[in-house]
């Protein structure tokens, strides 16, 4: 196992795309409405300061398949709905800030995470477990974890 995992960085840049990407959704979604509608009587789209999905009952359709933009100015709505009816029909909506504040959350405990084993593998320290390196012959796994030892890289 890496000592910088792979994922841990992943999971910082896609974090951050996905949050600024979830909060321009919501700051849009004031002013415009979005909705993408599928074949199969899925859909999604942002409304309202919300986002959302759901699925009409496949005989009883009011949205025709496609992706559209409407401007209506709605403000921030902060509103929740999670319903699924007998009908076959599901209703799942929730202000954006709601679905952006625990990926937010996730990115930034990824950031830490990511910050402490650089600035563990740059003192000679293992960067999982923070044992000193020092008298650890170069190349060999960390004694106390097992973390195999990173190249001496910055980045
Ligand atoms: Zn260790």
């Amino acid at each position: 196992m890496s000592t910088r995992p792979k994922s841990v960085r992943a999971i910082k840049w896609v974090g951050v795309v996905l949050s600024l990407f979830l909060f321009a959704v919501w700051i849009v979604s004031t002013r415009i409405v979005g909705l993408c509608a599928l074949q199969s009587g899925w859909f999604f789209g942002f409304a309202g300061g919300q986002v959302g999905f759901g699925k009409e009952n496949p005989s009883n359709r009011f949205l025709p398949p496609g992706v559209g933009f409407e401007r209506h100015a709605l403000g921030f709505n902060w509103e929740s709905r999670f319903r699924v009816r007998d009908t076959g029909e599901i209703e799942v909506y929730t202000p954006a800030p709601f679905v952006l504040a625990p990926v937010a959350i996730v990115t930034l405990v990824a950031w830490r995470v990511d910050a402490i084993a650089r600035r563990r593998a740059r003192v000679g320290h293992c960067s999982k477990c923070g044992y000193d390196l020092s008298a650890t012959p170069e190349g060999a796994k960390c004694p106390e974890c097992g973390a195999g030892r990173p190249a001496a890289t910055l980045g």
